[in-house]
């Protein structure tokens, strides 16, 4: 612990004297890292130690996915010790990004649902709330993304630092899992027991992470579960080579693939892997009567995916805990909710039993025995044959984890207005017929500490300076910032703010790179997962019709823009990474044309994650949030880009309403068919892709080129992109948007040269972000779902 920063550097130089070795920033990396530490575990056993007095119910929020980003800065930052530190280490010769840049890249997640988990967990500790995480500690994050020849390549990426890593390993807290086995039922007392025979036990090691709040004393707890073999006899049937290999498999790597399921029993077993062991850990640890789990504890499971949750808790309140069906299921129905994340029907997640039964039959049996007692309470209803499926959690050899989530949980919420009431009105519509008051919406939120401070400390000091230090803790109050968007010297300050991280970007990029990028152009940015619905292909295809333009209108001199991509492919999903492969050659041919480079800029950002979203959504100017209007829950990272002063891009979708609402509509750009009419041509499938190609010559151009392997490097890399857009009549409506799609950019090219007005809208957006800050969202969730108490923590440590 150090109150000073002399007394900081002190203790540095001491400790990286001590070292053996190299004095390099490796080094360095690992004593701060290792002096932070010891600040950290002092709050958080105290943080321990007063959750228990205070029986404070706790939230355990359950995720497959935590896509926390590195640590060192951020827990300097809610530490309060960051200035401090950076001061104390460049008097000794050390820069502090350079130290951060040493950390892992800790990459527990695919996309938007991971992060979203990361933000919660960092407003739970932020508002003094005890809300912990529950996750798996995958050994292989999601995968390196290397460019080869244009093609995304994978590669395994290993995160775990057993030296430096901020997470501890707790052997004592170990739970053991059982998978397969034959359920026997005997008849004792008059009521029957099950047991589980000839089980396979995995043992599941607990690791712990610090989760440090923003004043530094609440010290939440990420616990990362690990897949061992377990001492317990193995069955017959299997060798023990066989059985160490399957068992650490089930930690061994985040599963990659939201698309297809080659490893769709590894999946399975990760889920139920991933709810027994912390279902068993909080019934087990618990200091109160189990009638009172409800008053104490709140399950909140992220998607469908520990949906097995349910019956989980059901097993082991019977199983273990001698209770009836009854009364197991009135806890349960009180203490799990359940949060929708998409309505794309290929991600509504469903088990065949064929795979499901074998490997957790006890779970199966509850189960059935959930879908029997629900569809019996049907009966008295008239319902058309219809209905009665979409409610059936068990329907034609499959089990339907969102059915099932939502029977066996006491709220349910979408992530976005738009998306809630989607899902109301036709996706779960069934649903909630019969349980109407258990749904509710919450619209995303993302950490403004991350984001904005500590992504974009300039902006940060500015509003500050302005409006004072409010705001970071009541981001809402970033509204007092409107009043300054007519001012002009803060006007200037912004710009020149933005600029600045312009140059921050354009030095990132040249040094990871090699790519030097003109700071006077407009900073255009497409950065997500790789899917066909966010419509990456879209984008592309525009900028190729500018180009085509410039090639053929020698007037045509368009005003400098770099249009700049990142994201990854699902490694087996072929159309988006064909569309990765047409991004990559498109650049190669426009970034070195001689009279189209000085207009147009094409840059792919290799590997993106959440320090390269870091870097570049602070210097972004447009933010690129342009999925197919429907199907986009939320995005959050349109409210990063907005927080930072970009203007939105945007078609009428997920939380892109709310941030149109909020910033006006004048203050971005809208275009797009909305989502009432992507439903209804889905609906009436009256869509014709070849019509329009036939009616637009730029449009049918763009075909021609790509057909003929122009644009992918070759027809074979193209074929899966012609075949969506012809063949299958262009499920996503990129023919269609992209005519309103180049007219917004017009727009946007215009407003741009109208310099004090761009900032104007640019300021009034950063003024209008604080209501999706998560520290709103989490508020929300407290209020009207967990009940969480805030802490009374009167005194710090
Ligand atoms: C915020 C974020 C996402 C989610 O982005 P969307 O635009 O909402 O899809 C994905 N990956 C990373 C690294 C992020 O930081």
């Amino acid at each position: 612990m150090f109150h000073s920063k002399e007394e900081f550097k002190e203790t540095f130089r001491r400790h990286l004297e001590q070292r053996d070795g190299k004095k390099d920033h490796a080094a360095a990396y690992s004593v701060l890292a290792g002096m932070v530490r010891d600040h950290v575990h002092e709050n958080w056993e105290y943080t321990k130690k007063l959750d228990r007095q205070e029986h404070k119910k706790q939230l355990f929020y359950f995720s497959m996915e935590f896509l926390v980003g590195r640590m060192l800065g951020q827990n300097l930052q809610n530490l309060k010790i960051h200035d401090m530190v950076e001061d104390g280490l460049r008097e000794l010769g050390f820069h502090l990004t350079d130290l951060e840049e040493m950390e892992p890249e800790p990459g527990l997640g695919n996309g938007g649902l991971g992060r979203l988990a990361a933000c919660f967990l960092d407003s739970l500790a932020s508002l003094e709330m005890s809300g912990h995480g529950y996750g798996i500690r995958y050994k292989g994050g999601l995968f390196t993304q290397h460019f080869v020849d244009g093609f995304q390549t994978e590669r395994p990426t290993k995160w775990i630092d057993e030296t430096d890593g901020w997470d501890v390993r707790r052997e004592d807290l170990a739970i053991e899992i059982p998978f397969y086995g034959e359920v026997q039922i005997s008849l004792k007392d008059e009521w029957s027991h099950p047991t589980l025979n000839n089980a396979e036990w995995v043992k599941a090691v607990p690791y712990d992470m610090p989760v440090v709040g923003a004043s530094g004393k609440q010290v939440n707890t990420l616990r990362l579960w690990q897949a061992e073999p377990s001492n317990q006899p193995l069955p017959s049937s299997k060798t023990k080579d066989e059985y160490l290999q399957e068992t650490e498999a089930i930690s061994d790597r985040l599963y990659p693939d939201d698309q297809l399921d080659p490893g769709k029993i590894l999946r399975l077993k990760q889920q139920y892997f991933l709810c027994s062991a912390s279902i068993q850990t909080i019934l087990k640890n618990r200091d109160f009567e189990l009638h009172e789990i409800p008053e104490y504890i709140a399950i909140q499971i992220n998607d469908t995916h520990p949906a097995l949750a349910v019956p989980e808790l059901m097993r082991v309140l019977m199983d273990e805990e001698g209770l009836s069906w009854k009364d197991a299921w009135d806890i349960t129905v009180r203490t799990v909710s359940y949060t929708n994340h998409t309505i794309l029907e290929e991600a509504m997640e469903k088990w065949e039993i064929r795979l499901l039964r074998p490997l957790l039959p006890r779970i199966y049996m509850i189960i059935e025995e959930i879908d029997r007692r629900f569809k019996e309470s049907l009966e008295s209803q008239d319902m058309d044959e219809k209905a009665f499926h979409k409610l059936s959690i068990i329907d034609n050899g499959i089990v339907k984890m969102a059915v099932l989530a939502v029977v066996g949980s006491y709220k349910v919420n979408g992530v976005a207005k738009l998306h809630t009431e989607i899902l109301k009105k036709r996706e779960l519509k069934e649903l909630y017929g019969q349980f109407p008051t258990k749904f509710h919406n919450k619209t995303n939120g993302i950490t403004h500490r991350r984001w904005l401070l500590k992504a974009n400390p300039e902006l940060s000091e500015l509003i500050t300076e302005s409006i004072g230090p409010e705001w970071t803790k009541e981001p809402e109050r970033l509204k007092e910032l409107k009043y300054f968007a007519q001012s002009h010297s803060f006007l200037q300050d912004f710009q020149a703010i933005k600029r600045l991280k312009k140059d921050h970007l354009i030095y990132h990029i040249e040094r990871t790179q090699d790519i030097v990028v003109n700071p006077d152009s407009i900073f255009d940015i497409h950065i997500k997962r790789f899917h066909g619905y966010k419509r990456q292909l879209m984008n592309i295809l525009h900028v190729q019709m500018l180009y085509d333009r410039i090639k053929r209108d020698a007037s045509y001199r368009p005003y400098p823009r770099t249009f700049f991509f990142g994201g990854k492919a699902a490694p087996s999903y072929h159309f988006a990474k064909q569309v990765i492969k047409m991004i990559n050659t498109v650049a190669e041919k426009v970034n070195n044309d001689p009279l189209a480079k000085q207009h147009l800029h094409i840059v792919f950002v290799e590997d993106y994650n959440v320090s390269h979203a870091e870097y570049m959504i602070p210097a972004a100017e447009v933010s690129e949030q342009i999925s197919t209007a429907s199907k986009e829950a939320s995005g959050t990272g349109n409210m990063k880009f907005m927080m930072n002063g970009a203007l939105t891009l945007g078609t009428v979708d997920g939380a892109n309403v709310e941030i149109f609402e909020q910033a006006g509509e004048e203050n971005a750009f809208l275009f797009g068919l909305r989502s009432e009419e992507v439903m209804r041509y889905e609906k009436d499938g009256n869509y014709h892709a070849k019509e329009i190609i036939q009616q637009n010559p730029e449009i049918e151009q763009l075909m021609e080129e790509l057909i003929n392997g122009d644009l992918t490097g070759g027809k074979q890399h193209g074929s899966f992109i012609a075949q969506q857009l012809l063949d299958d009549n262009d499920p996503f409506f990129v023919l269609e948007d992209i005519q309103s799609y180049a007219a917004a950019h017009e727009r946007i090219v215009e407003a741009y040269q109208d310099s004090s007005k761009w900032l104007e809208m640019a300021v009034k957006n950063v003024a209008a972000s604080g209501i999706f800050s998560s520290d709103r969202t989490i508020q929300q969730y407290s209020d009207e779902v967990w009940q969480l108490q805030r802490s009374l923590r009167k005194t710090g440590v």
